[in-house]
């Protein structure tokens, strides 16, 4: 495969779960990510081959500082510093609110986005609860602004009416979780930019999260479907990891393992 990406892979903590509709703790998550990172149960190496041990494989620069009132404009801003510095940022969140925000920074240095989001719940509400920026909401906000080319989402299995109406109106392309595999759509010509809801797996192997709903990815089929990826990976986040709930921090490190994968698929291409 050829290798057209460029930039450091690059974490930025944003530890924000003020979007959350129903369970807050997702907040705590960057760091609890981090610590399972650096475990020493496991090693440095991703399935790809690549050493994230190695110096200069991927940076860290911390977590953002965020006031709740305030929060997406400094999410936008400081992803949007990390881009303008040639550098590819990997958001640890947080609620999955935080995607519209940064997606509105990585809009503006890649117009031809093409978005591959793993997730149980389409996130297209037009609002919920009253809200527009709920973490249900942030597909929507960013397809009626027109910030991406193309919305791929897999794993879904909880779409209503009203957000399979949604999906048609943004002719967002849908895989649902009974429609597995569907590698053969995480194809893309241009900018890509991966966004991991942690609840597209099944509660069994993730518990630690604020939606558990049942019948979804194992690890292994999650990696599979980040490994087969073409593309040029920009940025990425993973989100919803919420330690609150979790069981003896295994989400932790399964959120972690997700991570080394998506940083490992940056570099190798
Ligand atoms: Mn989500
Ligand atoms: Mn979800």
């Amino acid at each position: 495969m050829t290798n057209t990406n460029s930039g450091t892979p690059t974490l930025v903590g944003i530890p924000f779960d003020g979007q959350s509709s129903y369970l807050r703790g997702a907040a705590e998550a960057p760091a609890k990510i981090r610590e399972a990172l650096k475990c020493d149960a496991s090693n440095s190496w991703t399935e790809l081959g690549v050493d994230l041990g190695a110096p200069g494989a991927y940076e860290d620069e911390g977590d953002l500082a965020l006031s709740e009132k305030e929060a997406f404009g400094a999410i936008e801003s400081g992803v949007g510093a990390l881009i303008g510095q040639g550098k590819r940022p990997v958001s640890l969140g947080g609620d999955h609110s935080i995607t519209y925000p940064i997606v509105k920074a990585f809009a503006k240095h890649y117009p031809e986005l093409t978005i591959f989001h793993f997730d149980a719940h389409p996130d297209l509400y037009d609002e919920f609860e009253g809200n527009r920026l709920s973490h249900a909401c942030p597909f929507a906000r960013i397809m009626e602004a027109g910030l991406a080319k193309r919305l791929v989402q897999v794993g879904i299995r909880t779409a209503t009416a009203h957000q399979r109406q949604q999906a048609q109106r943004f002719a967002v392309e849908v895989v649902e979780m009974n429609g597995l595999p569907a590698y053969e759509k995480l194809k893309a010509n241009g900018p890509v930019y991966i966004t991991f809801d942690i609840d597209v797996l099944d509660p069994a192997f993730a518990p630690g999260i604020s939606h558990r709903e049942p019948g979804g990815m194992t690890v292994r089929e999650a990696i599979a479907h980040l490994h087969a990826i073409q593309g040029n990976v920009v940025g990425a986040d993973v989100v919803e990891y919420n330690p609150v709930q979790d069981v003896a921090g295994m989400t932790a490190i399964v959120a972690a393992k997700v991570l080394k994968e998506i940083l490992g698929k940056m570099i190798t291409g």
